[in-house]
């Protein structure tokens, strides 16, 4: 007899205690149409909720008693986690016991050098005040160029990824509708460069396939990333790949617990991923030309633009594209174009050998990349290179698949999108996007991360990644014409020519009856940006007095922004803060920092207690997008409240007082659209995201039948179909999967449409057989016409010789060639980190071109700095810090500050393990304890030996656990494209204390 966990469960009783809580005897449904308030039948108080901590997003139980919580442990029945938990998840009982978590509003008087405690009521009439008054003597009606913009930047607001996806939302509209612009979060710090670079290849920002997926692979490659540490219940997808005869390569500058699991460890010099994967990329072209038939050629062939023909006038010299301006620092990219034919659609040469082809353009591009070269470079051993790639390449074979996994070692650098797009262009070549255990799999790193920059808690994006308007375009037809493309190609099947109707639906989802097709469906609600208003740009205004008041929810800047000296010290130069949060964390106390007096800042500071999250109800999304739904398990503890609440108290207020006194563009705020009760409903919010058909009051099935005439509303496209009249679909438990291949499509709900994996419709031939007989993720039925197995990407009626499958491009076919909408190049070229011990040996351009440098003066050079430093996570630490380093367990298994360095740099230094040693930057130095060890190695680089060290970042001042920030150390730099800023290659020095 075979029985599912849940059987086994129902079976084994009262001998496994907390399992047996569980008791589903008597029910008359079957588990996924379990009623959604009650997720499962309990005894003694259990319900469900999802871990706080990564992004992996794994399921738990918690039990209470008398309104106390007695037990969390894992919850058996979610796909993901199976009843297991890492440390962090272990250790989620003392977030809801500790001692430490706030209970009381606390006040911080200008120069005062301690709290206050206030109630509610006092802090929330004196923070609406403080924005109002600010919003209101800042407000920006038009910017210099007299375009009307309706903005204010003296406002900013910060987080958050730990949020429910409703809080997000909420925080979004609430902000815009005051005019913000400086709204950032953690997501701009982590994956801002994935959802460029993802999107510009594929048409979407997401990590393309799901946890469960990973163990279909044949060969998984894990590269800026120590899964194993980072992201360790995902990791045993990746065990499972291996059982099933899967390889396992990973590639990291320090031999980690990643690595000690893996096949094949390549070393690599942080910040050279673009030649380690040019060098593939070349090494699998080359290949190809004399074994084509170990490729997937057809795949290339139809689903990528390989077959595309350039401008004439398309160059590459000397390490730049064509068209650069070195005083503007930017690139016309006038001939990053295809070439098209009297109907305006892109002309091919299937044969691939036109010298003007995409295929000719990336071969010609990664000549260059030789193994010597890259080798010289990256500093990886030519034969260990050979086996990746080796290795790798056996994934393209017709019937083989290999996935790539990564986070923070790839997205945190100066060229971080083209390192993610480089990416792109070696899983394209091999035909492994689509499919099941292929893709490229983005691993997210906090609860909601996924589900917060859906929301658009980001300047540069509107929920479902809509554009906010530029202060150009001055009416609604020219800001719809601007982002809705067109394509004259009949196959291509362009979904972002709907754009309208998912605008449009969201200006009624926010100002409701006030959004008229008279006043342009409330267009000018939304503020209009003119500059670059990220993290960066953000602290910089900070520092200059330009933001006055910032509100920070859930997030810990002065831990993990960059460059803190400046961070610290711009908080300081505020009129007012709040922070939201559930610890006293080093953002809140950053006016009683070592080294300053508190006399001597004037900001003052609002810290409001807030719930955590087994104590509120909602939904978050992990890195695999399936939204799950968590419950409220117990009251937050004292006075606190969750951040909807408080953020729901704000704005009631707030238009209150509009109402009231009026003010610059009061309608914005008094008409929009707020009414979720008090308490604020979750379920309220929820609905509003999924949308309404405004005629029938009814909520809209998905985001298909969404419209561009305002009758119908819509808060996020995307997320459409997530709550509909058959209930919260993020609320279903169903553990079964029929699919068997992992995609469990009864459990949660997945955005978009419930499609498990992104652009499945390349998961099969032209004849819509699967490549990969194996794992089948789609069919087509030639006879009744129909798609079995997962929601086909797009097109649901038309057959794979009837519409491209990467619909989200215009032109419907992946890009080997992109550049589109980047700064800084069609292909990816290898430029060193802004500062690296080494000059550039591929092209006499050192950094890439196109990056803004704010602080040149900060540069450190390897004549003072000669050492490659990089920062990293661990698995018992969280982030910031706030989350673990507040808890004893998990102290007690990572106690301190450190710093990784060899055995040979060590003893270069005269170092000892355990001993105290200084880390200096041109930015900063600090103190911390030398781990030496040999997963270590110096670099030979053509030749020359460098020394790289490493360090985690989750240390701050404040919490159970206090050292030194690794982010003291690092510059102010930021990306291209995205301006993710650089923390994982910057130049250091090391002596002993
Ligand atoms: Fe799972 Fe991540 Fe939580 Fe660990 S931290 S239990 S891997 S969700």
């Amino acid at each position: 007899m075979k029985l599912s966990r849940r059987d086994f469960i129902k079976l084994s009783g009262g001998g496994i205690s907390s399992l047996a809580l569980l008791d589903l005897a008597g029910l008359d449904y079957p588990v996924w149409q379990l009623p959604q308030a009650i997720p499962l039948k309990k005894r003694i108080g259990e319900k469900t909720t999802i871990c706080p901590y990564c992004a992996v997003g794994c399921g738990l139980v918690v039990a209470s008693e008398g309104g106390k919580i007695t037990n969390i442990g894992g919850d058996p029945d979610h796909p993901v986690n199976m009843g297991t938990r890492c440390s962090k998840g272990n250790a989620l009982m003392q977030v809801a016991t500790s001692e430490r978590r706030l209970k009381k509003v606390l006040y911080r008087a200008p120069g005062a050098n301690g709290w206050e405690e206030k109630d509610w009521e006092w802090a929330l009439e004196q923070i609406t005040r403080r924005i109002k008054d600010t919003r209101d003597k800042n407000w920006i009606a038009r910017d210099t160029d007299g375009y009307l913009v309706n903005r204010v930047e003296a406002l900013a607001s910060l987080g958050g990824s730990a949020q429910n996806n409703e809080e997000c939302y909420l925080i979004t509209k609430a902000m815009r509708s005051l005019g913000l612009v400086f709204l950032e979060h953690e997501a701009r710090l982590c994956h801002s460069s994935t959802v460029t670079a993802l999107g510009e290849s594929f048409g979407r920002g997401a990590m393309t396939n799901n946890w469960n997926d990973i163990a279909n692979s044949d060969c998984v490659m894990i590269i800026g990333s120590n899964a194993a540490e980072q992201h360790p219940i995902a990791f045993k997808w990746v065990t499972k790949a291996v059982e099933n005869g899967a390889k396992l390569i990973s590639v990291d500058p320090r031999f980690t617990r990643t690595s000690a699991n893996a096949h094949i460890y390549a070393p690599l010099r942080s910040g050279t991923d673009v030649a380690f994967i040019g060098g593939m990329i070349k090494y699998v072209l080359d290949d190809m030309e004399s074994q084509p038939e170990k490729y997937n050629m057809d795949y290339i062939r139809e689903y990528t633009n390989a077959s595309y023909l350039i401008h004439s006038g398309y160059r590459f010299q000397d390490g730049l594209f064509g068209g650069y301006d070195p005083a503007k620092r930017s690139y016309d990219k006038a001939t990053w174009q295809y070439q098209v034919d009297e109907l305006g659609i892109p002309r091919k040469d299937k044969t691939l050998k036109n010298p003007e082809a995409v295929f000719q353009l990336v071969k010609k591009h990664y000549s260059r990349y030789d193994v010597d070269t890259v080798c010289g470079i990256t500093g990886t051993p030519k034969d260990i290179y050979l086996q990746v790639c080796r290795t790798f390449a056996a994934t393209g074979a017709p019937g083989k698949v290999g996935t790539i996994m990564y986070s923070m070692g790839a997205t945190q650098h100066t060229n971080a999108v083209q390192m993610i797009r480089a990416y792109s262009i070696l899983q394209l070549l091999l035909g492994n996007i689509g499919l099941a255990g292929g893709g490229i799999n983005a691993m997210r790193g906090e609860s909601n991360v996924q589900g917060s920059t859906d929301q658009a808690l980001l300047f540069h994006i509107l929920p479902g990644y809509l554009k906010p308007a530029q202060n150009v375009q001055d009416n609604l037809e020219k800001y719809l014409k601007a982002n809705t493309p067109v394509s004259k190609d009949p196959l291509s099947v362009n979904w972002w020519q709907n754009y309208p109707k998912y605008f449009i639906s969201l200006q009624k989802a926010w100002w409701g009856n006030a959004a008229t097709r008279e006043n342009e469906f409330a267009f000018n609600f939304q503020p209009k940006i003119s500059a670059n208003y990220s993290w960066i740009a953000l602290f910089e205004a900070m520092n200059t007095g330009t933001v006055k008041g910032l509100l920070v929810w859930g997030m810990n800047p002065a831990v993990s922004s960059p460059n803190l000296n400046i961070c610290r010290r711009a908080m300081g130069k505020l009129d007012w803060m709040v922070v939201v949060d559930l610890w006293e964390t080093e953002t809140a106390t950053f006016w009683k920092r070592p080294g300053v007096s508190p006399d001597d800042i004037k900001t003052e500071v609002f810290l409001l207690p807030t719930a955590a999250s087994m104590e509120k109800e909602g939904s978050v999304s992990n890195s695999s997008r399936w939204a799950q739904w968590r419950y409220k398990c117990c009251e937050p503890p004292g006075e606190a409240r969750s951040d909807l609440d408080i953020l729901n108290q704000i704005m009631l207020r707030l238009k209150g007082q509009y109402k009231k006194e009026g003010g610059p563009y009061a309608e914005v705020i008094t008409k929009l659209t707020w009414d979720y009760g008090v308490p604020a409903d979750p379920h309220l919010v929820a609905r509003e995201i999924n949308g309404y058909d405004l005629a029938t009051g009814k909520l809209m099935t998905n985001f298909t039948v969404l419209k561009d005439d305002g009758s119908t509303s819509c808060g996020n496209w995307i997320y459409s179909g997530c709550y509909t009249e058959e209930g919260n679909m993020m609320a279903r438990r169903d553990p079964a999967d029929p699919s068997g291949i992992g995609l469990y499509s009864r459990w949660a709900w997945c955005w978009p449409l419930n499609r498990r994996i992104l652009y499945n419709r390349a998961a099969v031939n032209l004849q819509g057989k699967p490549w990969d007989e194996r794992h089948p993720v789609v069919k087509w039925d030639p006879g009744s016409k129909k798609w079995t197995g997962d929601v086909v990407d797009g097109a649901g009626t038309k057959g794979p010789t009837e519409a491209y499958p990467f619909i989200m491009l215009a032109e419907g076919q992946a890009r080997l060639f992109g550049g589109f909408t980047l700064a800084d190049g069609p292909l990816p070229e290898h430029y060193e980190p802004w500062e690296s011990p080494v000059k550039n040996t591929l092209s006499p351009v050192q950094n890439d071109p196109a990056i803004h440098i704010w602080r040149p003066e900060e540069l450190g050079t390897p004549d003072k700095y000669p050492i490659v430093c990089t920062t990293f996570r661990l698995s018992e630490h969280w982030q910031a810090g706030a989350m673990t380093r507040n808890l004893p367990w998990l102290i007690e298994l990572q106690p301190e500050m450190f710093v990784e360095l060899s055995e040979e740099l060590a003893a270069e230094k005269g170092v000892k393990n355990g001993e105290k040693v200084v880390v200096e930057t041109a930015r900063g130095k600090i103190e911390a304890v030398a781990l030496v060890t040999s997963r270590f190695r110096p670099y030979k680089l053509n030749g020359r030996v460098v020394h790289h060290i490493g360090m985690p970042w989750h240390w701050g001042f404040a919490g159970l656990s206090t050292g030194d920030s690794a982010n003291m150390l690092t510059p102010h730099i930021g990306d291209a494209n995205t301006m993710i800023p650089e923390y994982k290659a910057f130049l250091c020095d090391v002596r002993k204390v």
